[in-house]
């Protein structure tokens, strides 16, 4: 079955009257917050009068919002509502299981749509590069998180929660998220979404002991103060961390006086510094100047060997020569996420970003390739909350529409693309089918607001869109 289509008049074009130029077309790539907020965008600056299409490779709109955010962040999660809202605009359609690349290239769409504006963020590991990272038990946090957050691609994955002691390599927001969801006990997750062989999984834990491990020192670390407080504030855990980690060079110490991002961070951990130990269920550690230099095991992790650092006179990190190993028998590597190129689409290998100028894809030569445009983590990298996609996919838009405002071409129809490809498309009624089984689940369950369906079968199942 080929996707509704859309005509002028249903664009909801000032105020559902037909408009007297024909709407842009404009396909964004990406559901997730950068593409959505893209599609906002476009309906707002160009008055209504423009048709949206946002593919997705995945039946399930929101991207990171949904498979990104921890699924104990309850007042993030309910940016979806708003993003919904985008979704629902008469002019913007949703266009899910259908992926870049395989089923839809590059150049369809360029033949198809006036304007093409990628937004696929970052989506896998950026890696440690050090002996043993392959070893199983040593496990990406983006796939870790993807797993918890009920991503059907990682429903098999292979979470194995049976170590006394763990370790966390990072100091960023995803570390804490990490360490935090590893921390809590099945009882405080049950009212979130964690689809149900998750939370079985996180209650079976054996994990007791955690260590969050910078390779910089506490003044450099990427976590923000409210996240940090988190980790102090669970019920069944400890926080310990060492006097002698917290001592400040004189730039560190300068830093934590002058930034209220560094001074917040240092406040907190100097709050937990010497807090006796009361022997509860969970213990978490977070370390800093210690940095990976290999992963110790044979058949699975069973150490990890750290190298003490400093800062030299440039400020960067540099080893001391004094190593210790700590005895876990899993590592969680959350060192930062990275986007993969696209199909045909021009891409920096160093930055892993798509070359642009505010938002205009840029070629070899350096001069923008007409009718490309990108936005979100794609175009500036995997910094940044939710909210920061919204004033970047902004400025693609305006560069947008400063380039093409009124210069509608006449286009073949994604319809009929599709269906000569045999592709069926999964629209925004398909996925409200799968919206309404994870709400009817949660209730079902007697948890929370809803409960992730797991696994590519369920969600194909529950929009339609299975072939038995
Ligand atoms: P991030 O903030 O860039 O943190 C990455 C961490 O990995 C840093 O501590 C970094 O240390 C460390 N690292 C990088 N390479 C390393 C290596 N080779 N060895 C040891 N450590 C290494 O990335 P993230 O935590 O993935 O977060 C991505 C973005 O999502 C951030 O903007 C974050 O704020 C956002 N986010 C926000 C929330 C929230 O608002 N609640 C939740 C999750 C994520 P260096 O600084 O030394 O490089």
């Amino acid at each position: 079955m080929a996707p509704p289509v859309l005509t002028p008049a249903a664009s909801g074009a000032h105020n559902g009257e037909v408009a007297d130029t024909p709407p842009l077309r404009v396909a964004v790539i990406g559901s997730g917050p950068a593409g959505i907020y893209a599609a906002e965008a476009l309906v707002k600056q160009a008055d209504g009068n423009v048709l949206i299409d946002v593919f997705d490779r995945l039946p399930t709109p929101y991207g990171l919002v949904r498979y990104g955010v921890a699924p104990d962040h309850t007042s993030i999660k309910s940016i979806a509502r708003y993003l919904q809202r985008v979704l629902e605009h008469p002019g913007v359609r949703f266009l899910g299981g259908v992926e870049f690349g395989a089923d839809v290239t590059r150049d369809d769409l360029l033949a198809c749509y006036d304007a093409v504006i990628y937004a696929t963020g970052a989506m896998v590991d950026r890696h440690l590069g050090v002996p043993g990272e392959d070893l199983p038990g040593s496990v990406a946090a983006t796939d870790f998180v993807n797993w918890y957050c009920g991503h059907p691609d990682a429903a098999g994955l292979d979470v194995d929660l049976s170590a006394d002691e763990v370790a966390v390599i990072g100091v960023g927001n995803v570390a804490v998220d990490v360490a935090r969801i590893l921390a809590k006990t099945a009882d405080e997750l049950r009212a979130t979404d964690v689809p149900e062989p998750v939370l079985d999984l996180l209650g079976g834990s054996a994990v007791r002991h955690i260590h969050m491990i910078g390779r910089r020192g506490p003044a450099q670390a990427k976590f923000t103060t409210k996240e940090l407080r988190e980790l102090g504030a669970l019920p069944y855990t400890e926080v310990h961390v060492r006097p002698e980690d917290l001592e400040l060079d004189p730039a560190s110490a300068a830093l934590a006086e002058s930034d209220r991002h560094v001074r917040g961070n240092v406040t907190v951990m100097r709050d937990w510094v010497g807090r006796p130990l009361e022997g509860r269920a969970r213990r978490l550690d977070l370390r800093f100047w210690l940095r990976p230099v290999e992963i110790l095991g044979t058949d699975r992790v069973e150490g990890l060997r750290l190298e003490r650092t400093t800062l030299n006179a440039e400020g960067r990190v540099v080893g001391t020569g004094a190593y210790e190993t700590l005895p876990v028998g899993m590592v969680l590597r959350s060192v930062g996420y990275q986007s993969v190129p696209l199909t045909g689409v021009p891409f920096d290998p160093r930055a892993y970003v798509v070359p642009n100028e505010s938002g205009r894809v840029l070629g070899e030569d350096g001069a923008p390739m007409p009718g490309e445009y990108v936005a979100g983590w794609l175009k500036r990298g995997p910094t940044g909350v939710i909210g920061t996609n919204k004033a970047d996919a902004a400025e693609t838009v305006r560069a947008l529409l400063a380039d093409l405002g009124g210069r509608a071409r006449e286009h073949p129809s994604i319809e009929g693309l599709l269906e000569a490809r045999n592709v069926r498309a999964v629209t925004y009624d398909d996925w409200l089918r799968i919206d309404a089984e994870e709400i009817e689940l949660a209730r079902t369950l007697a948890r929370g607001e809803r409960v992730k369906l797991a696994g590519w079968d369920a969600l194909r199942h529950a929009c339609g869109t299975h072939t038995p």
